[in-house]
């Protein structure tokens, strides 16, 4: 074949480290994320998936270590190709859904008419008019997911995105990141629950203690053959 096959790496990290004083909260992490896969960071709690995103995201410097966004080092222009969620977004409880995301859009210097396309995507637009108090847990939720897509970003990344939600908002959230996956945006996802990872994701990356244990395709690593187990204390 004339053509060479280019599989576009979204994320690379180098050797990324990072330590709080004597706690070792990531220990030399290279990983990679392929364009349109949805990626699960998995591992108990305390294992470094926070501090991860948190690092990808530049909101605290890792100790060592580099990572490229869209095979480049990260830049302001990278960054406006991300949506994150990483703790769930203030809300003004009166106001309605689409009064919030204009808010929101706002800080994030997105023009109002893309407001529509999100509402659509999480679909809670028949519910726009609504005041947020009104929502259940599962429709917060997604409507924070459409505040994350707001500006159309190319890699959605996601902090155990269904904590603390009913069986139906769980249900709920996992259909919509494999619909916006399907969209073709790439998500990267940190969970404790090697079920959800299951359901969810094409790859993984397994994390203990801020090590990385595994990293592959779910069907692999995750498969019927090589059972992984994830031990947590406290859930
Ligand atoms: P969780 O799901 O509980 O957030 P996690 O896998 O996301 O778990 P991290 O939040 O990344 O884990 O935490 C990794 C380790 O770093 C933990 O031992 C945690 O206590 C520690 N840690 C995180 N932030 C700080 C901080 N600001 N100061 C000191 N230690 C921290």
């Amino acid at each position: 074949f004339p053509f060479k096959q280019t599989i576009m790496m979204i994320l690379k990290t180098m050797g990324l480290s990072k330590d709080y004083g004597k706690l070792v909260a990531l220990n030399n992490l290279s990983i990679q994320v392929e364009k349109g896969s949805i990626y699960g960071l998995l591992g108990p709690n305390g294992s470094g998936k926070t501090t991860t995103l948190s690092i990808l995201l530049d909101v605290i410097p890792a100790n060592s270590g580099a990572y490229e966004w869209f095979g480049k080092p990260p830049s302001h222009k990278s960054r406006k190709k991300i949506g994150a969620l990483l703790e769930t977004p203030n809300f003004y409880h009166y106001l309605s859904a689409e009064r919030n995301l204009k808010i929101a859009a706002e800080i994030k210097e997105v023009p109002y008419n893309d407001i529509e396309r999100v509402l659509k995507i999480v679909e809670l637009y028949d519910r726009r008019k609504s005041p947020f108090k009104t929502f259940s847990l599962g429709m917060r939720q997604r409507l924070s997911i459409a505040s994350a897509l707001l500006g159309n970003p190319e890699v959605l990344l996601l902090d155990e995105p269904t904590n603390g939600l009913d069986p139906q908002g769980i249900s709920d959230t996992r259909t919509l990141i494999k619909r916006v996956a399907q969209k073709g945006l790439t998500i990267i996802m940190a969970s404790h629950l090697l079920d959800e990872v299951e359901k969810v994701c094409t790859d993984v990356a397994i994390l203990k203690a801020g090590n990385l244990l595994v990293e592959g395709k779910v069907e692999n690593i995750l498969g019927e053959e090589h059972r992984i187990e994830v031990q947590s204390e406290n859930l």
